[in-house]
C-alpha cells in the first residue's frame, strides 16, 4: 500500500518509524507496553515473552501484543520514549510542531548541511596535504 503523504501522521511515521525499533517497548506518554510476537521476531530473554503475555492477560489495556509487526517503532522526544502508532497518539504534538515550523526547519537543515560540507571540505584539504607529504616522503625513500 502506498503511503498517503497528504496525511500529516503518515509523513511523520514514514520519516521516523525506522529511527528506533524494539521488540518490546513502553510508551512514556501513557504507560502502555507493546511487544511483538510474530514468529521469528523478538529478541527476548528466556521467559521474558511469557511474562509479557501473562501481564497482557491480566492487564490487556497496558500490555499490548503486536502479532503483525516484526518490531515496535518509537522516538525520543523531550526526554520521553514515545511509541509510534500508540493509541494515545503521543507523536501528534511533535508532528504538529514540525508542520508549524517546516520552513524554519528547512532553513535550519540547509545551514546544518552547509556547515557539514564546510567541515568535509576542510578534512578533504587536510587529507590531500597528508597524501602529498606521504608521496614526497616515499619519493625521498626511493632515492
Ligand atoms: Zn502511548
Amino acid at each position: 500500500m502506498l503511503t498517503d503523504y497528504t496525511d500529516q501522521q503518515a509523513r511523520f511515521d514514514t520519516a521516523f518509524a525506522a529511527m528506533a525499533t524494539c521488540c518490546s517497548i513502553k510508551c512514556d506518554n501513557c504507560g502502555r507496553t507493546y511487544f511483538v510476537t510474530s514468529p521469528g521476531h523478538g529478541d527476548y530473554e528466556d521467559g521474558e515473552l511469557g511474562k509479557l503475555r501473562s501481564r497482557a492477560a491480566k492487564e490487556p489495556e497496558r500490555f499490548i501484543e503486536v502479532p503483525d509487526y516484526s518490531s515496535v517503532s518509537f522516538v525520543h522526544w523531550a526526554g520521553k520514549q514515545l511509541v509510534i502508532g500508540c493509541v494515545c497518539d503521543p507523536t501528534k504534538p511533535t508532528s504538529d510542531w514540525i508542520e508549524r515550523y517546516a520552513e524554519e526547519l528547512t532553513e535550519y537543515l540547509r545551514a546544518y548541511w552547509q556547515a557539514k560540507q564546510v567541515k568535509a571540505r576542510a578534512l578533504k584539504r587536510k587529507a590531500d596535504e597528508c597524501e602529498a607529504i606521504l608521496a614526497m616522503a616515499e619519493t625521498k625513500d626511493d632515492k
